[in-house]
């Protein structure tokens, strides 16, 4: 009856014990139980890191603590917890239930989640330093000894007990006028104690001066959108409202004035947006409108992103804007969560936890009880659909401010002869850039592909170079002459003749952005050209600096890559060109049309917002597909219908769910055998359950082999999330990733 712990019967079974159940990021992940020891009960509170005792591990390891309870032990000897590594939790219960939710959904560890929640810098507590506060003590209440104490140690113990709060030794020394000679003599007398506490470094951020704007006087639809959502934030109860306005219909302004009527209530928004380091101008819209807004983004220093958190969970910031993860801020009491252009991609997550933000959003409003709004021009079919079945309340904003009409869209179709200039541009698209150029308006031109020539391929033998790793084609980039691979960015120099047959004449072909900037440049030599792609816009700021220049009118025609076809808004825009809609079209993946439909739309909505109108040219080699007649007509509802068809037919989303297994090894038969192992598991964990679903695969996916590794995916398609979830679970238990071999889950993955 003796275990390591000591002899059983030293526990009372009915005595009343604390236990503190702790997660790990780490194997093992938990959870397990600790009792907590009587000194720390006051102190250990779920949401905060515990240190505690694991395995045979002779130091204790850090854990996540997820909930505290009183029970009354059977007999059963827990270990003890050491020590809390935090003075008070990072996360509230509703953030505690949100990472239980999602490592359930997305099956990944607690821990893990944690982990991507609170961000490294909090964790680290990055820019803070141990400070130590002085409170008096006990006997600093007897009069008497107080009375016999030096005038300055009396002026400064009173000084202390009157301001009721601990105070540095710096502040009590300065604000009681003398030096810390006394007040160290106090704290040897033990009238005063210290205790060390973590505070954030003064004066390491800048202070901003804001000027305020005043807000629009608000269109009619604008207003009625504003109601419904005010009813929404007034009802006290949580809602998804789909705000599906056109492109510069003012979805912002709506926002913005929804969130100044929740200022009401004291209580705060997060406002996610795609890709907040590229659109400046967002930011600076609520920046302009309200008092404190944080921005949270990528290029953050750790510093600076716990300065905001800090700022943030204290409750000082009003709104919040920010990329996927801002999802997570800390907001005491959160009132409003609106995900601006929620069709976008960058919402998905694609490293544990493989969360889309869009639905963890949705959970969060579920906790909190409160509102949230997507807004789009171009919903995601899930979204619509759920709109469709009364799930979400649907606000329309059918027209752009002002009445400015939609822009007119020109199909050129590049397989007609008359057309074709020998480059990219076709005639039409050189008439209507020339047409805009001489009236002193801006262009924008759309090349979903970076680089300068996609592939590199010897016109002898026909022998593509491509990557060792990957197998994916290299592309040529002409600063320094290089081909890079996309996908694992190896890098060599360009070779000048073939490789394989040794022909020095070998060719690029293809086209990207590079290429088509040489040959703007080329036919139009009196416009400025600016280019922005992933290669320009390397260093930080130099998004800010190109647009702000665009935006000036020091630059003509902008072309780039999908980064320019989000959310900007320049009047002087009429002309949008598509240098190839099809570039997306032709991916084996069943979004690829709704893709297509997406970004054709969004990149002809950055045309004709000002006064002078817009005009929109896509050149593409399948002007009848019905994703591009669509959007050249500005037609949601058709495609959307459309394309919901086609996804019934095959019980893709919104229709069923699907989860993606990827698995990648170094070794080619040994991964395909792991891969096939896995999918018998599923099959049997399918039929013990009786669950409906489909397994695909293993096949190599898209990208077959990547940095290295070689890759296989299964596929599953099921009706029902928790049954797909549920079967998984169960054939994942059965096997481990290992050294040679891992693999992934990604439940509702974005990418084929
Ligand atoms: P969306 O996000 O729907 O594409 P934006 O929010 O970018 O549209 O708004 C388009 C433009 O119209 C912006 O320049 C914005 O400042 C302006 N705007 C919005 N609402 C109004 C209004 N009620 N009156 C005048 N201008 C407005
Ligand atoms: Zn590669």
């Amino acid at each position: 009856l003796f275990s390591l712990d000591g002899p059983a019967w030293e526990t009372d079974v009915h005595e009343q014990i604390t236990v503190a159940t702790v997660v790990f990021s780490e194997m093992p992940f938990g959870p397990f139980d600790y009792s907590v020891p009587s000194e720390l009960v006051d102190s250990v509170r779920p949401g905060m890191r515990l240190q505690v005792p694991l395995g045979k591990r002779r130091k204790p390891i850090t854990g996540w603590c997820t909930k505290v309870t009183a029970t009354t032990t059977g007999g059963m000897a827990l270990k003890p917890i050491d020590s809390c590594f935090d003075e008070k939790p990072l996360c509230n219960a509703n953030l505690i239930q949100l990472v239980l939710w999602m490592a359930h959904y997305y099956q990944a560890q607690p821990g893990q989640v944690f982990d991507a929640l609170i961000p490294a810098g909090v964790r680290m507590g990055a820019g803070t330093r141990a400070t130590t506060f002085f409170t008096p003590t006990q006997q600093a209440l007897d009069d008497d000894v107080v009375a016999k104490l030096p005038a300055k140690q009396q002026y400064a113990l009173q000084y202390l007990i009157a301001a009721a709060e601990p105070m540095t030794l710096r502040d009590l020394a300065d604000q009681a006028g003398c030096t810390e000679g006394p007040i160290r003599q106090l704290l040897q007398k033990e009238l005063i104690v210290g205790e060390v506490r973590r505070v954030m470094t003064p004066g390491i951020l800048p202070s901003r001066n804001n000027v305020m704007t005043d807000a629009h006087s608000l269109t009619k639809e604008q207003s009625a959108a504003l109601a419904e959502i005010c009813a929404a934030l007034d009802s006290g109860k949580h809602s998804t409202l789909l705000l599906h306005g056109v492109t510069g219909s003012g979805k912002t302004e709506v926002y913005i004035q929804a969130i100044e009527h929740l200022q009401r209530f004291g209580r705060q928004a997060i406002v996610l947006v795609p890709e907040i380091s590229l659109t400046p101008q967002t930011r600076q819209r609520f920046q302009d409108r309200f008092e404190s807004v944080a921005v949270l983004h990528s290029h953050m220093s750790p510093v600076e992103r716990n300065h905001h958190w800090q700022r943030i969970a204290e409750g000082q910031v009003q709104v919040i804007v920010g990329a996927r993860s801002a999802i997570f801020a800390p907001t005491p009491h959160l009132g409003l969560i609106v995900i601006d252009e929620e069709h976008d991609a960058s919402f998905k997550q694609d490293t544990i936890p493989r969360y889309h933000a869009r639905d963890v959003a949705r959970y969060r409003a579920h906790l909190e009880g409160i509102p949230l709004i997507l807004g789009s021009a171009t919903p995601a079919l899930e979204s619509w659909n759920a709109a469709k079945k009364g799930i979400y309340k649907r606000i329309p904003l059918h027209r752009r401010v002002g009445d400015r009409p939609m822009p007119h869209v020109q199909l050129v179709d590049l397989r007609l002869k008359e057309d074709r200039t020998g480059g990219s541009i076709s005639r039409p698209l050189m008439q209507a850039t020339r047409a805009a150029l001489a009236k002193g308006e801006q262009a924008i031109l759309l090349l979903n592909r970076r680089g300068f020539a996609t592939t590199i391929q010897c016109p002898s033998c026909g022998h593509v170079v491509a990557c060792p790793d990957c197998e994916m084609p290299l592309t040529h980039h002409r600063d320094g002459s290089k081909a890079v691979c996309h996908y694992c960015d190896y890098q060599i120099g360009t070779p000048p003749w073939c490789p394989e047959c040794r022909f020095d004449g070998i060719r690029y072909s293809g086209l990207g952005t590079q290429k088509l900037e040489m040959e703007v440049k080329a036919k139009f030599p009196e416009a400025v050209i600016a280019r922005m792609d992933s290669d320009t816009m390397r260093r930080p700021g130099s998004h800010e600096r190109v647009l702000s220049a665009f935006r000036s009118g020091e630059i003509d025609i902008l072309l780039g890559t999908q980064m320019i076809a989000k959310g900007l808004d320049f009047p002087n825009v009429t002309l949008v060109g598509v240098i190839n809609a099809d570039s997306a079209l032709h991916f084996p993946d069943f979004r690829a049309a709704e893709r297509t439909f997406q970004l054709v739309t969004q990149v002809a909505g950055r045309a004709g917002r000002g006064d002078a109108g817009g005009e929109v040219v896509v050149q593409t080699y399948t002007p009848e597909h019905p994703a591009i007649q669509a959007a050249s007509k500005h037609d949601y509802f058709k495609f959307a219908e459309e394309e919901l068809q086609q996804r019934q037919k095959f019980a893709y989303p919104p229709f069923g769910r699907i989860a993606r297994i990827i698995i990648r090894g170094s070794e080619e038969t040994l991964t395909e055998a792991f891969a096939d192992n896995l999918v018998s598991s599923l099959e049997r964990a399918r039929d013990a359950q009786q669950a409906e679903i489909r397994i695909l695969g293993p096949a190599p996916p898209p990208i077959a082999k990547l940095r290295g590794k070689y890759r296989f995916h299964i596929l599953l398609q099921c009706p029902d999330a928790g049954m797909l979830g549920n079967v998984i679970r169960t054939a994942t238990s059965e096997h481990r990733s290992g050294e040679d071999i891992q693999y992934v889950v990604d439940i509702d993955p974005l990418d084929m």
